[in-house]
């Protein structure tokens, strides 16, 4: 990792947005708001990327934001090649089992619900392929060895005190807004004053980083998790990403000896137990230990200052939502800052970030805290992820040609103002007086007549929709009188998914 617009120099004295931290959450909240030519500065104290795997599972609803910012050809190049299952066994090469299902659509179901599907791809081959395109926005500037130790804030904006690891140098810089996309122990939330609630110490994850030559041993069966039961060797087991780097993880129990206290042979006994390959030699890349807990911030903002991402909720590992909870908040919170800094939106926009986002985090971190015996399907997971957005239909290719390589999808027309969906017979769409309030870009997408029907409209009806690929408004007929306004944004009312 390097940083982008890097220099000797100190951060500069102003920005409009400040980012506190460049893991996932951060990173992509520099992306949105980059992307919309808002000036946005990124501090993150560490010096280089993150080598730890963490997440592994990149959802549905995250891989259709990497697919707007051109990136699913990359992230799904680094992703394994399992499908979503685990595969409870007694070791890798027992071979008897049984199927587990998980709570992740598998390709057939996620081919009804979107234009990609989930990746099974590491956090640390995602975030460089997040830092590289981020790198590419003329606006945002990153600053590594660069740590926020205070903050201030009054009605015209914030001031932060940002510490330079490397000069040991001390810099206050005034932004508009600032972000705490710094982990689980932000100190943005703490500066803040925003407490955290929910369950704390609720036991330890650890896991152990590999390679060994295994793909000779596992066969064709590729579940994306094998579930290890043979006593000596119990924990989970999975591919990181290609080639022979694996993972194996555990909760640990109060009273049992750590994976860091194991000694190099004992290590390397345990994986081979757990492979079932008395002679494997693996080579051990990292250990971690994980603290679970399963917490959510009282509040998302504070003034102005928002966080995103683990500053404002904690979760285990269970359903893997993490990562990508933090990746949406940071999508949901740049696109209202930066409609709010363009003035497209009126300020109280940033309200709805809470409204919108904190009951996701909720539930997910509730989910995350279930017992494992707690069973679920993707059938129940997915309204979550998806979040209600516009449905996926493929746009069939014009005039009875041959179907296009990349097609496109009803989720692909959505662009980083308005949108209005309408059928071809409402053509007069393309005319329309447009946004009555504010200049928020308006894009008019007719449809074939198909399509239209499967997003349920009338001929001459259409649907406005967010960037976000929510619905705002539905109309059944055209209506001079009544263009798409700007002073309504909330999606149209409708029930959150059942608990
Ligand atoms: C074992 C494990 C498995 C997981 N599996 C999954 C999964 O399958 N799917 C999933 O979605 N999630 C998963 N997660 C969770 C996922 O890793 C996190 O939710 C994700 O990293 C959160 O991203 P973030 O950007 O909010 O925070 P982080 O990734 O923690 O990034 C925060 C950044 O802020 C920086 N920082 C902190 N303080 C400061 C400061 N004062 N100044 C400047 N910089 C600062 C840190 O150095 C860090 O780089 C897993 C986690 C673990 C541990």
């Amino acid at each position: 990792m390097t940083a982008s617009r890097q220099s000797g120099h100190p951060p500069p004295d102003r920005v409009r947005v400040l980012v506190v931290g460049a893991g996932p959450a951060g990173m992509v909240a520099g992306i949105t708001l980059a992307g919309y030519g808002i000036d946005v500065l990124l501090v993150e104290k560490r010096t280089r990327a993150s080598a730890l795997s963490r997440a592994m599972l990149i959802s549905t609803r995250t891989m259709e934001l990497m697919r707007r910012w051109g990136l699913e050809a990359a992230v799904r190049a680094e992703a394994s090649d399992v499908e979503a299952y685990t595969y409870v066994t007694e070791s890798l090469t027992a071979g008897t089992g049984s199927d587990l299902p998980m709570a992740i659509p598998t390709r057939p179901e996620a081919a009804v619900v979107s234009p990609t599907r989930p990746a099974w791809a590491p956090q640390d081959s995602i975030e460089p392929i997040l830092f590289a395109h981020l790198r590419t926005l003329p606006t945002a500037e990153v600053r590594l060895g660069c740590e926020l130790t205070g903050l201030r804030q009054d009605d015209d904006g914030v001031q932060a005190t940002l510490l330079d690891s490397r000069t040991g140098t001390a810099h206050v810089i005034e932004a508009r807004y600032v972000i705490g996309a710094d982990g689980p122990y932000s100190t943005v939330r703490e500066q803040l004053g925003i407490a955290m609630e929910g369950l704390d110490h609720l036991g330890h994850y650890e896991s152990v980083q590999f390679r060994a030559p295994l793909d000779a041993v596992v066969g064709d069966r590729k579940p994306a998790i094998y579930m290890i039961t043979r006593p000596d060797a119990a924990g989970f087991l999975s591919r990181r990403g290609h080639g022979d780097r694996w993972v194996f993880a555990r909760g640990r129990a109060p009273d049992q000896a750590g994976l860091a206290d194991l000694g190099e042979a004992e290590l390397a006994g345990l994986l081979a137990r757990a492979a079932g390959v008395d002679e494997l030699r693996p080579r051990v890349d990292r250990l971690s230990t994980f603290a679970l807990a399963a917490m959510l911030a009282e509040r998302y903002r504070e003034g102005r200052g928002f966080l995103i991402g683990d500053a404002a909720h904690r979760m285990t590992p269970r359903g893997g939502t993490g990562m990508n909870t933090a990746v949406q908040d940071a999508f949901d919170l740049g696109w209202k800052l930066a409609w709010v800094l363009q003035k497209w939106a009126p300020a109280d926009l940033l309200d709805s970030y809470q409204t919108e986002r904190r009951p996701i985090g909720k539930h997910n971190v509730d989910f995350s805290a279930a017992p494992p015996t707690v069973p679920a399907t993707a059938a129940e997971t997915l309204p979550w992820d998806l979040n209600g957005r516009l449905a996926h239909h493929w746009l069939p290719a014009p005039g009875g040609a041959p179907a296009p390589a990349d097609p496109v999808s009803t989720i692909d027309l959505v662009g980083d103002g308005l949108t209005v969906l309408a059928g071809r017979e409402g053509r007069r769409w393309t005319s329309t007086r447009a946004i009555a309030t504010a200049p928020i870009p308006l894009a008019v997408r007719l449809l074939d007549q198909g399509t239209a029907a499967a997003l349920g409209l009338r001929p001459g009806g259409a649907v406005l929709v967010r960037p976000d690929c929510q619905e705002i408004r539905r109309w059944s007929h055209y209506d001079e009188a009544d263009p798409p306004r700007a002073d309504h944004l909330a999606p149209a009312p409708r029930p959150l998914p059942a608990d």
